[in-house]
């Protein structure tokens, strides 16, 4: 086979479609032949939130990038490299534009520049005002939409958050390299939108392909991995990279007893509720500050900044506790690091067994808090190179109920 082109990337979220909705890849294929011819298409794939179609020809494709497609009469962009990382990855591009959407025309330039600062972008240009563009020709109009935009220094630790705060208004920042939105709350018995798993009327579903008869992790299962790779899994109090793990930490002007302290306290303090603060301060242990913060009602603030805080907790752990950085400068640079609880947004949302037998890409969870540390890790190699290298695969087991709850 002659060299295969690389392909080119379009969100799934960029299609236009009602809730439950969703594009095939015959869909595509219908709306992309209209644009080259069909033979010139070897492959429409879709991976998670992410399609990638590869060529036959470099002709079609550059067609495809330069031009894009309709798609049900609305313009679809495309990408030339994968959007969730080149922002982050792609030091060759000088500047990455950042969309700022929800602010009225009327709130000064100075305050989205103002706000931009604080989450630590750098500008490179001048705000700039986006148009209005008639659908069907894709022409510019000279009447605005009420976005603004800017080209900001490529941003070397982490993406901006989706939504921030902009003259006391929420406001939606855009830009490539953002991880995906999380998902519209799914039944995570069948796995379908709509539901919770307490009123699930449907059958159980493995959580890695989606298809019933088997657990993940399981040799039956399409995503089963039977040797894992260079995979760490976090969980549990005695593992020193989980937030559960007991040791004395000052961040925020304060001393913890855990990280799991520290990020608690601080969502009880942010969200107003001091009776859980409280609580939370006198907590005999990591498990039972989880519990209270879990009776906290987060506000979108929160949930803007949380990641943030996240980070800044296993910044100032890593740089107290010599256990935790010399076991992340001596990983080798190909380890994955697993968040491997069943928490979709900071766990990988499997044990640790599933989590190592199931191929990454079919994680349910997001495994935020995994990729924060992978970005630690990334860092702290970078800075400190050294030759010491760790058994190929470190596991702990699953240990009772904490690890459900992680
Ligand atoms: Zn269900
Ligand atoms: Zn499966």
């Amino acid at each position: 086979m002659s060299q295969m082109l690389k392909p080119i990337y379009i969100k799934d979220s960029d299609f236009p479609k009602e809730d439950n909705e969703r594009v095939t890849n015959f869909d595509l294929l219908e709306a992309v032949s209209h644009k080259v011819c069909a033979d010139a298409i070897k492959c429409i794939q879709l991976d998670r939130n992410l399609w990638r179609i590869y060529f036959n020809d470099k002709e079609s494709r550059d067609s495809v990038l330069i031009e894009g497609f309709d798609f049900k009469s609305l313009h679809i962009d495309v990408y030339d490299t994968n959007p969730y990382s080149a922002g982050l990855e792609n030091h060759n591009d000088k500047a990455l534009k950042v969309t700022i959407c929800g602010v009225p025309l009327s709130v000064d330039d100075s305050a989205i520049l103002q706000m931009l600062e604080k989450l630590g972008a750098r500008p490179k240009s001048e705000l700039k005002y986006e148009k209005i563009r008639n659908p069907s020709n894709n022409k510019m109009t000279n009447v605005l939409n009420g976005n603004r935009f800017i080209y900001v220094e490529p941003l070397t630790s982490k993406a901006l958050p989706r939504f921030s705060y902009c003259a006391g208004l929420k406001c939606k920042i855009l830009h490539r390299g953002q991880d995906p939105e999380k998902p519209a709350i799914a039944c995570t018995k069948c796995w379908e939108n709509g539901h919770f798993a307490r009123n699930c009327p449907n059958e159980k579903k493995c959580a890695a392909c989606k298809s019933s008869g088997h657990e993940p992790g399981s040799e039956y299962c399409p995503k089963y991995v039977e040797d894992p790779k260079n995979i760490i899994t976090i969980q549990g109090e005695k593992n020193v990279l989980s937030n559960f793990y007991a040791c004395d930490l000052n961040v925020f002007g304060e001393t913890f007893n855990s990280a799991e302290q520290a990020y608690q306290l601080t969502k009880a303090v942010r969200n107003g509720n001091l009776v859980a603060a409280e609580k939370i301060r006198d907590a005999k242990s990591a498990f039972q500050c989880k519990l209270i913060g879990k009776t906290v009602t987060s506000t979108p603030q929160w949930k803007a900044e949380s990641d943030e805080v996240m980070e800044q907790i296993l910044c100032a752990k890593v740089d107290q506790l010599k256990e935790m950085k010399d076991l992340l400068i001596s990983s080798r640079p190909d380890t994955m690091f697993s968040h491997s609880v069943y928490d979709l947004y900071w766990g990988t949302g499997l044990d640790s067994m599933k989590t190592a037998h199931t191929d990454p890409d079919a994680w349910p969870g997001q495994n935020k808090f995994g990729k924060m540390i992978q970005r630690l890790a990334d860092k702290l190699r970078k800075t400190k190179p050294r030759s010491v290298s760790l058994p190929r695969t470190m596991k702990t087991r699953q240990q009772g109920i904490e690890s459900f709850l992680g």
